[in-house]
């Protein structure tokens, strides 16, 4: 008789947010083909054609712990998926969040904010309304008397050309898997960090600079730092940021021990799976290595809810960085999962929703 997995489902929490049609799409008069029929529902309508060339919309459902259509707020977002989690690293737990989804979906509107001033309302992300209720649990009798100590860090995880590979090594293979993905320090200028495992298996990025908060202002002007430092130089910030996974996150000291950790993922864009075909090889080789740590990231999630001893995190630089994050008793984890609603946005919604679909799947 096969043993039972022990499934943790509340461990993992999965849901998808549409953002509304943007000026360009509506400029190509691209149409919306989602909908969210109810609260943890998705819908795509996706136009087909048959044979005798009549049209038709194949209408597939996805189902989720949460939808949000595109009227929805990043502090809706935020109560359901991020909020639950603040507890947890308070009670000596591990957290992580992620956004996942194409370049232009809505990620670092959701998790990073959007303070552009091209709207009217500075829309506070992820990233600052975890801070603010770090603080505000910081002040409950329970948590004040351990007297915690509030750091943040902020980082970059890169595959891209943009930075030289030097030397250049003869063995492709090994260059794009150890040499050209790297790590920023978007805290301090942008300096190049390692990763290390020593004996015990426990991974560091070393040097990285955690500055101590002290109040939701100051995680702010971290979040603005960090955000002008991963784009300086770039021409186009989306071309930059759909070959980086953005890292931001909170940590609890105790008497200078780590106490709880939480990790907030603005991942790299996933529509790279059409570059794995490209004619460049330097174009293929970098999709092929944010492919690789989206489909790592995955598997360890899976692992974390079926309780596996065994976290395949050294498949990616991005599961070795967050491999602690992934075990332990008292570690949680949810997705937001962005999608953009015009139909020129279809398969790759559809790819986002079936990879959002399988991190649940047990
Ligand atoms: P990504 O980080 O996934 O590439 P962005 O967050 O940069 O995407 O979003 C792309 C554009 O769409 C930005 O101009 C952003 O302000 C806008 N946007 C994204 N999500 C929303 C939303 N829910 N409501 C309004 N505008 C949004
Ligand atoms: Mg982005």
């Amino acid at each position: 008789k096969r043993a039972q997995v022990q499934i943790d489902e509340h461990r993992i929490c999965v849901c998808v947010r549409a953002r509304p049609l943007n000026k360009k799409e509506l400029a190509m008069k691209d149409l919306d083909v989602t909908t969210v029929p109810s609260k943890d529902v998705v819908m795509v309508h996706e136009p087909k054609q048959k044979v005798d060339l009549t049209r038709y919309l194949e209408n597939q459902t996805f189902r989720f712990d949460y939808a949000f259509d595109e009227n929805s707020t990043n502090e809706m977002i935020y109560r359901f998926t991020a909020q639950p989690l603040v507890e947890t690293i308070f009670e000596r737990g591990m957290a992580t969040c992620f956004a996942y989804g194409q370049t232009g979906s809505g990620k670092t509107h959701t998790m990073g904010g959007d303070f552009s001033g091209k709207t009217q309302v500075c829309a506070k992300g992820v990233y600052a309304l975890s801070a603010r209720d770090v603080f505000v649990m910081m002040k409950k009798p329970n948590y004040k008397k351990l007297d915690l100590q509030v750091f943040a860090t902020f980082f970059e995880i890169y595959s891209g050309k943009a930075i030289s590979c030097t030397p250049p090594l003869v063995d492709q293979q090994r260059l794009i898997s150890c040499r050209c993905v790297k790590v920023f320090d978007l805290l301090n200028r942008k300096a190049k960090l390692r990763v290390l495992e020593d004996g015990k298996q426990q991974v560091q990025v070393v040097g990285l600079h955690e500055k101590e908060v002290k109040c939701t202002e100051d995680v702010l002007k971290l979040i603005e730092l960090g955000n002008g430092c991963r784009t300086s130089g770039q021409t186009s910030a989306n071309a930059h940021s759909s070959r980086s996974h953005a890292v931001f996150q909170i940590l609890l000291r105790r008497q200078g021990k780590l106490h709880g950790k939480f990790s907030l993922i603005d991942l790299a864009g996933n529509e790279r799976g059409a570059d794995t075909s490209s004619a460049d090889r330097q174009t293929r080789l970098e999709g092929a290595e944010i492919n690789k740590s989206l489909l790592a990231l995955k598997e360890c999630i899976r692992a974390l809810g079926k309780n596996r001893p065994h976290t395949p995190f050294r498949a990616s630089k991005l599961t070795q960085v967050l491999r602690d994050s992934f075990i332990g008793e008292n570690s949680r984890t949810c997705m937001i999962a962005t999608i953009s609603p015009g139909m020129a946005s279809c398969d790759n919604t559809l790819n986002t929703l079936r990879y959002a679909n399988r991190v649940k799947e047990f």
